[in-house]
C-alpha cells in the first residue's frame, strides 16, 4: 500500500506533478527514479527484508507513480494497474454478490461491457441511470446499493454529472461514490474534494499523454478501503510493469502544460465546428450552448481537448475521417497527437445498436481528441475535411 508523504501534498499543481513521490536515487543520486526491473527482492533472513518481497505486491518505480498521481488528486493512497479496465475490475471486486451499483448510462463502452457481460454473471446488480439528473440517482438507490459509479464528462457525448450532488445522495444511502476522471484529469477536476470516495483513470490517456502505454490508476483517502483495494490488486495481479510506470511518471510531469494546450485547442476546434455545423450539433462543455455549461464552469477549471460532432450521417462521418491529414483515424485519446474516431463503429462497437441510439451515439457522430499541435493546422485540416459537406 503506497501512502503519500505529507510534503507531497503541499506544493502547487505543476510542482507536485514534477516532484511528488520522487526523490533522487539514494545510492547514485540519479535525478530520475530508476526502473526497478525485477520480480523479486533479496531477503536478509527469515522475515527480514527492506519492505519489498515480490513485485506483484510492490515495486519502487510503481510506488513513485502511485504517490505522484495521488498527490495530483489530493489523495492519501494510489494504486497503479496494468489498464483502466484492470483498475475498475479490481475496484468492483470490493463488492460482492447481491450488491447493487448505480452506473451512469453513458459511461465508457468497455466499462459497460465489463459490468454487463461479466460482473453481472457474478451476482452484482447494476442500474443504468442518466446521472445528469441527481434526482434519478436518488430514485435508483436501493437498500443494497453499495456504490454510485460516475464518469464526467462522458465519452463521447460530453455529458456532465454534478459530482457533489451525486456524492451527497450516495453518502446518505451509505454507498461509495466512484468517479472515472479520465477525461478531465486532476488538472481540471478533483472529485475527491467534491465528496467522491474513489477516483480512477485510464492513465493510457491524458496522464501518460504520449500514446505509448496502457495503464490505470485509482486514488482514495480512506485507509481501510485502501487496504482492501491493495488486497485486490495483489490478489488479482493486474499490475503495470516498471517501464510503463516510469513512462507514465514522465508523462505526468508535463500534465499541466499539456492540459492547457489541449484545452486551448479544444475550445478553438469546438468553436470552429459550431460555426460550421451549428452549435447544437457540437458536444463540448466549454461552449456556452452546452446544456450543462454552468455546471462545467462550477465543477471544472477547464474543459479539455475532447470534442464530438454530429455530422448527420455515416457517409458524412466517413468523408471527414478519411480526409483528415493532421488528425489520425484511431481509437483512444489524450495523447499529444490529434485523433478522430467514430464511436458507434469503434469505441462503442460492443454496445448493442439499439442501446447506442438510445444514449445518442449515432453513426454520424465523430469524436475528436485535440492534441497539442499548432491549432491553425488543426483548423486548416478540418476546413479541408469538411469542405462541401
Ligand atoms: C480508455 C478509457 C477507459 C479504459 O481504460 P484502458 O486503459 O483502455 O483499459 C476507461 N474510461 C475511459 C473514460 C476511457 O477513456
Amino acid at each position: 500500500m503506497t501512502k503519500i508523504l505529507p510534503h507531497d501534498l503541499d506544493a502547487r499543481f505543476s510542482t507536485r506533478a514534477i516532484h511528488a513521490g520522487q526523490r533522487p536515487d539514494p545510492t547514485t543520486g540519479a535525478i530520475m527514479p530508476p526502473i526497478y526491473q525485477t520480480s523479486t527482492y533479496a531477503q536478509e533472513s527469515l522475515g527480514v527484508n527492506k519492505g519489498y518481497e515480490y513485485a506483484r505486491g510492490k515495486n519502487p518505480t510503481r510506488e513513485c507513480l502511485e504517490r505522484n498521481v495521488a498527490a495530483l488528486e489530493g489523495a492519501q493512497h494510489g494504486f497503479a494497474f496494468s489498464s483502466g479496465m484492470g483498475c475498475v475490475d479490481s475496484i468492483m471486486k470490493l463488492f460482492k454478490s447481491g450488491d447493487h451499483v448505480i452506473v451512469g448510462a453513458n459511461v465508457y463502452g468497455g466499462t459497460f461491457r465489463l459490468f454487463d457481460k461479466i460482473l453481472k454473471n457474478f451476482g452484482l446488480e447494476f442500474s443504468w441511470v442518466d446521472t445528469r439528473d441527481p434526482q434519478r440517482i436518488a430514485d435508483a438507490m436501493q437498500r443494497n446499493t453499495v456504490a454510485v459509479m460516475l464518469e464526467t464528462p462522458t465519452n463521447p457525448l460530453m455529458q456532465l454529472t454534478d459530482i457533489a450532488a451525486a456524492a451527497a445522495i450516495a453518502k446518505r444511502g451509505g454507498a461509495l461514490t466512484i468517479v472515472d476522471n479520465t477525461f478531465a484529469t486532476p488538472y481540471f477536476q478533483n472529485p475527491l474534494q467534491l465528496g467522491a470516495d474513489i477516483v480512477w483513470h485510464s492513465s493510457t490517456k491524458y496522464l501518460n499523454g504520449h500514446s505509448d502505454i496502457i495503464g490505470g490508476i485509482a486514488v482514495l483517502n480512506e485507509d481501510e478501503l485502501a487496504k482492501r483495494l491493495q488486497f485486490n490488486l495483489n490478489s488479482a495481479g493486474a499490475v503495470p510493469g516498471p517501464m510503463d510506470s516510469w513512462l507514465t511518471l514522465r508523462g505526468t510531469k508535463t500534465l499541466a502544460l499539456r492540459m492547457r494546450q489541449h484545452d486551448a485547442n479544444g475550445r478553438r476546434v469546438a468553436e470552429w465546428l459550431a460555426n460550421k455545423v451549428g452549435e447544437r450539433q457540437v458536444f463540448y462543455p466549454g461552449l456556452a450552448s452546452h446544456p450543462q455549461h454552468e455546471l462545467a464552469k462550477r465543477q471544472m477549471r477547464g474543459f479539455g481537448g475532447m470534442v464530438s460532432v454530429e455530422t448527420g450521417s455515416k457517409a458524412n462521418a466517413n468523408a471527414v475521417v478519411s480526409r483528415v491529414k493532421v488528425f489520425t483515424l484511431a481509437e483512444s485519446l489524450g495523447g499529444v497527437e490529434s485523433l478522430v474516431c467514430q464511436p458507434a463503429g469503434m469505441t462503442h462497437a460492443s454496445v448493442e445498436p439499439a442501446r447506442r441510439l438510445e444514449i445518442g451515439i449515432t453513426d454520424g457522430l465523430i469524436r475528436f481528441s485535440c492534441g497539442v499541435e499548432d491549432v491553425e493546422d488543426l483548423i486548416e485540416d478540418l476546413e479541408q475535411a469538411f469542405a462541401g459537406l
